[in-house]
């Protein structure tokens, strides 16, 4: 079988031998195309992977085998997310899904970006979905990463009717906006560049530049009785997006954090304190919010047309080289 793998800084398509189920629960899968991440980009660029990792776990796959009693056969187009949380842990008792031991364990085996995966039979119950048949592979590919944004708005606690602010109009902005909508919010989100302003617009959510401090908060306070925004959503990895955050905050507000920043740049201990900010984190999403991913897909809350470029496998070191340099943004491997 055909795998995209690292090797010494470059994603090199190689040929490996064929996995198969042998007497293992679970399901190998045929990849019929794989989204590209950002969490792909960031551990390809800054090379925290070994040799031979195959990158990519944003799979839609038709089942090729199955031992399993979770109700897929064979023939199955199905799409499916890489972790599972135990729900047994401290962390799990705790909701911190996403930081239980067995969740970061797990995982599709070797990864998406190749021919044939074994999904485990945890993964067949818990992460595992028919693809709707209103959708295209390439459409339901963004079920994990709009899990992600949808955990990101729960973990937000907001009321429906505020007003929230996402910051960073990539692909995963233009998710989380679009997210937030269906939830009943009213969604401001800023950008720097015009294509992604004009884009989001397209979208519903009312987009503006974001290069201006003082344009922003002007915008903002005009557009929210003059106090802020009850949250924002960080999906921007840019250090300047901290500033734009702070300016549009209300007090009270709450910041959430949803993308690392290169330079580990920080809140002032003294905003959080006399604005009684709340700033918190959303790292990965549990197999609800991946249920509600798939609604939203599925109904046409979040539209996802034409938000991905489609590269084939051997072209794979183009797609990640095009999504760094932001000529395209967001990749999807079609096998
Ligand atoms: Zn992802
Ligand atoms: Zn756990």
């Amino acid at each position: 079988m055909r795998v995209a793998e690292i090797n010494n800084n470059k994603i090199v398509v190689a040929e490996r031998e064929t996995i198969t189920l042998g007497d293992r629960m679970g399901a190998i899968v045929k990849v019929l195309g794989c989204g590209l991440c950002g969490s792909d980009i960031v551990k390809f660029r800054e090379h925290i992977s070994n040799n031979g990792t195959v990158l990519g776990h944003e799979i839609v796959a038709q089942i090729v085998e199955i031992n399993s009693n979770s109700g897929f056969k064979v023939g199955d187009t199905v799409v499916a997310s890489h972790h599972i949380p135990c729900f047994k842990c401290a962390y799990c008792r705790g909701k911190s899904y996403s930081m239980c031991d067995h969740f970061k364990e797990t995982n599709i085996e070797p990864g998406g970006f190749s021919e044939y995966v074994f999904l485990s039979d945890e993964h067949l119950h818990y992460v595992t979905h028919l693809k709707p048949r209103n959708l295209s592979n390439e459409e339901v590919s963004f079920y994990e990463p709009l899990g992600c944004c949808v955990r990101a708005v729960k973990r937000a606690a907001l009321s429906p009717l505020s007003n929230v602010l996402v910051v960073g109009l990539g692909t995963i902005g233009l998710l989380m906006g679009q997210a937030l909508r269906a939830f009943g919010m009213t969604v401001h989100g800023c950008d720097i560049m015009p294509d992604r302003i004009a884009k989001a617009n397209n979208l519903g959510i009312n987009a503006f530049n974001s290069s201006d401090l003082e344009f922003v908060h002007n915008h903002i306070y005009s557009h929210t009785g003059d106090i802020g925004v009850d949250c924002v959503f960080m999906t921007s990895g840019a250090d300047a997006a901290i500033p734009v955050a702070l300016e549009s905050v209300r007090l009270g507000g709450k910041i959430l954090v949803f993308s690392s920043t290169p330079n580990n740049a920080a809140y002032n201990n003294n905003d959080i304190y006399y604005k009684e900010l709340t700033v918190l984190g959303s790292y990965s999403p549990k197999p609800q919010d991946l249920e509600i991913s798939l609604q939203l897909l599925t109904n046409g809350e979040v539209n996802v047309k034409n938000l991905s470029t489609v590269y084939t496998l051997d072209r794979i070191q183009e797609a990640f080289d095009d999504t760094v340099s932001n000529k395209i943004m967001k990749a999807y491997i079609r096998f």
